[in-house]
């Protein structure tokens, strides 16, 4: 969409930038097609300027879709690797309207894991932990969506598995609170330093 017309006239891009990147509070709109000579097909919603408008809305919303998915990282934890409950955990994240965007399945160092729960150092369980996360392989995961931060903590479930919701991952294979299945970063700030942490660029 890069046609320029007579003087004046910019391109789809340029109106975009105008509109929405430079937070320009109005916009003026005037898209003249294939049917211009045609004056009735021009004032069609199916003509020419109907496409056109149709168009560029269409742009619009998914430019803010794009802006507006979120990004939030998910860990199966040793032992639901362990026991093969990869794809199924998957497949209820997926399910729920959270897309993978990354994944890999790696083994952490005790001093990686440290490193990754440092938030919790002060805590009785910390050493506990940060060795049980480094005992065996994990698959780590970027998922986007609406929400997918809050969404993800959702469809998790409560830390403790005895807590947790009906249908939620924790209910259906934690173990125990320490062996609960599954990571998920608890805001969108932790969410860009965790997916940072396993996917440096
Ligand atoms: P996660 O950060 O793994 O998504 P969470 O946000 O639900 O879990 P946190 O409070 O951040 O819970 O605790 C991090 C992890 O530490 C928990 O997933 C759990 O495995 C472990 N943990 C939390 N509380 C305890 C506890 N009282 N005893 C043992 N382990 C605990
Ligand atoms: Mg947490």
């Amino acid at each position: 969409i890069n046609y320029v017309g007579g003087a004046g006239s910019i391109t789809a891009a340029q109106f975009l930038q105008r509109f929405i990147i430079n937070k320009t509070p109005w916009a003026h709109l005037d898209i003249a097609g294939m049917a211009f000579s045609k004056k009735a097909a021009n004032l069609n919603p199916r003509g020419a300027t109907g496409f056109g408008v149709r168009l560029l809305n269409n742009l619009i919303k998914k430019y803010y879709e794009w802006n507006m998915l979120e990004k939030t990282l998910s860990i199966i934890k040793p032992d639901a690797i362990e026991r093969n409950l990869e794809d199924k955990i998957q497949e209820i994240l997926v399910k729920k309207g959270l897309a993978i965007k990354e994944k890999k399945k790696v083994k952490i160092s005790k001093e990686e894991a440290s490193e990754f729960y440092k938030v919790h150092q002060t805590k009785s369980f910390y050493d506990e932990l940060c060795g049980y996360l480094s005992s065996g392989p994990i698959v780590v995961m970027v998922l986007e969506g609406e929400n997918a931060v809050l969404n993800n903590r959702e469809i998790m479930g409560a830390t403790d598995p005895k807590k947790a919701a009906e249908g939620t991952i924790r209910k259906l294979y934690g173990l125990s609170i320490d062996k609960n299945s599954v990571h998920g970063s608890d805001s969108i700030q932790n969410a860009q330093k965790e997916i940072q942490f396993f996917f440096k660029q």
